[in-house]
């Protein structure tokens, strides 16, 4: 689960971790009444779960009132990475003499949480781990001791050389690590952690993501969601007995068994296609599930064919063929579908759906180049 900056910031400050003080608005009113007119510097900040909101103009210094509204009215309504924004946070800014990347992952090579750090702050940090790597730090915790009082000491001394920064960016870091930990985090990223002209540290940006398995014991994170149209569809899927995962790609697949839709996603990008989504249906045949997932996968505007992907186990591929023929009665697509059956009773599917006029093959391969030629033809 994603939450936006000044939830984290909100969370950083219980924690007392410097951050400058804000305010939300969720138009330009709002920013006109709740803002106030003290002559500081302020920044005003797109609230969206995306990154790199500066580079697309959505974060914007204003010198006075005047610009601080004029800034949000910009960047209120704006489109960032396909989200739009709908609220706007307005910040005291701060003067930076150097920005500064301090973050925690969950890291599945160590097995730990590791924490990360760059003196090559500022910039998203999938941009430096590929330019040059040799330039973040990472340290594997021990889940047991946690994050020693000498670790955090010694990262933050290599990035700031100076003793009295790095005691400050030391405790802030034992800060984001408690904070981390108390509410089951998957990620917690400040960047920048700024260093001012005065000498100060202060966070001035926060990421933070949540272990999903987690919020049941996580209430007041739990409070802090709000879900995307697209989440919701995840959500609403799931409540269905149907486990789907949105994508960004053109091909929608309907799969059953979880290995078999990775598999079937692999092998679409193998022969150049896009994956629109991960959908595994279950080891069911029941007729409405496959409706249901049909219906969620022509809901998404980019899907321009369709693959079904069926091995046949306990699963009945004949079973399955009826579900599909009484799922494509109801509903009415101009979509290409292909379906690939094998196993138990594919013989028996197969002649069943020769009645529907769908292209049908045996193996993943045929299915997806066919998928992806025929995406290609419709444009849908
Ligand atoms: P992101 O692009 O989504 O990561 O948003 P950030 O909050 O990190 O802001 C992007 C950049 O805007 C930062 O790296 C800073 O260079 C700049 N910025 C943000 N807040 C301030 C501020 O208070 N003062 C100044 N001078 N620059 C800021
Ligand atoms: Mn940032």
């Amino acid at each position: 689960m994603k939450i936006h900056e000044y939830q984290a910031r909100n969370l950083f400050r219980k924690y007392g971790i410097p951050v400058p003080d804000a305010v939300v608005c969720h138009s330009v009113e709002e920013v006109e009444k709740n803002v106030p007119d003290d002559g500081k510097l302020k920044v005003v900040k797109a609230q969206v779960h995306a990154g790199g909101r500066g580079k697309a103009g959505g974060v914007k210094l204003a010198r006075t009132k005047a610009e601080v509204v004029e800034n949000a009215r910009q960047i209120l309504g704006m489109d960032i990475k396909g989200l739009t924004v709908e609220k706007v946070m307005v910040a005291d800014a701060v003067n930076i003499e150097k920005e500064f990347y301090v973050g925690l992952v969950n890291d599945r090579n160590s097995k730990s949480v590791t924490l990360m750090a760059s003196a090559e702050g500022g910039v998203e940090i999938e941009e430096v781990a590929k330019v040059s790597p040799e330039k973040i730090i990472k340290l594997a915790i021990d889940p047991l001791l946690g994050l020693m009082d000498f670790q955090a000491r010694a990262v933050a001394l290599q990035l700031f050389g100076e003793i009295m920064q790095a005691l400050a960016a030391a405790a802030i870091i034992k800060k984001l690590y408690k904070l981390y930990i108390d509410t089951d985090a998957s990620l917690a990223e400040i960047n920048p952690l700024v260093l001012t002209p005065e000498k100060e540290v202060w966070a001035i940006d926060g990421k933070m993501n949540f272990d999903d398995n987690a919020l049941f014991r996580q209430p007041e994170i739990l409070k802090m969601r709000e879900v995307s149209a697209n989440e919701q569809k995840e959500i609403d899927a799931n409540e269905k007995g149907l486990s789907y995962i949105k994508l960004d790609g053109n091909i929608g697949c309907m799969v059953n068994g979880a290995g078999l839709a990775m598999t079937t996603m692999d092998m679409i990008k193998l022969y150049g296609g896009e994956p629109a989504n991960f959908l595994d249906i279950g080891g069911s045949s029941n007729p409405k599930k496959v409706i249901e997932a049909m219906e969620i996968l022509l809901s998404d505007k980019n899907v321009t064919a369709v693959m079904i992907n069926i091995f046949g186990g306990i699963t009945r591929c004949d079973d399955v063929a009826r579900g599909l023929i009484a799922a494509l009665g109801q509903i009415k697509t101009e979509i290409p579908i292909v379906v690939r059956l094998s196993g138990t009773n594919a013989k028996e599917g197969l002649e069943l759906l020769k009645s529907t006029g769908l292209p049908t093959v045996n193996t993943m391969r045929e299915a997806a180049q066919k998928a992806i030629e025929l995406s290609k033809k419709s444009k849908v």
